[in-house]
């Protein structure tokens, strides 16, 4: 009897551990996650394990693509679509923008073509998405 008493009265591992509440990107579901800040990072609410993955990274170590644009000169478009072409820390993406805002690149520029290359030493390179053909 006194055994199960000691044992109601114990609280339980995780009760004031904080939990994070996210939408998953990972697929148009958008399921709600709620993930337990520390510990094993358990993940509740996602429909697939790519939710889990995708909530315990969210918690511990979040990153993101950067896709956005940088001017070119001698192109029929005054902008040419950049991307990293993989994840760089998500506390890096504004300085990364502050970056891309000095960069002018000049035309032809080829699909692929590294604009720059190991960004803010995160070892991704931010790449061109498209082919940009010299105006005439
Ligand atoms: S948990 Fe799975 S099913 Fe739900 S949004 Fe994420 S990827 Fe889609």
């Amino acid at each position: 009897m006194k055994k199960l008493e000691l044992e109601r009265n114990k609280a339980p591992e995780n009760e004031n551990r904080a939990v994070k509440e996210l939408i998953c990107i990972m697929c148009p579901k958008g399921c709600r996650l709620k993930v337990e800040e520390g510990g094993g990072y358990a993940v509740t609410g996602n429909a697939c394990p790519k939710g889990a993955e995708y909530g315990r990274k969210e918690v511990t170590n979040p990153t993101r693509v950067l896709t956005s644009t940088v001017k070119i000169t001698g192109a029929i478009h005054s902008c040419c679509p950049v991307k990293t072409d993989r994840d760089i820390p998500k506390q890096l993406v504004l300085k990364a923008m502050d970056v891309l805002s000095g960069v002018v690149l000049k035309a032809p520029v080829r699909r692929g073509e590294v604009v720059v290359s190991n960004i803010l030493g995160t070892g991704a390179n931010l790449i061109a998405t498209r082919d940009m053909e010299a105006a005439e």
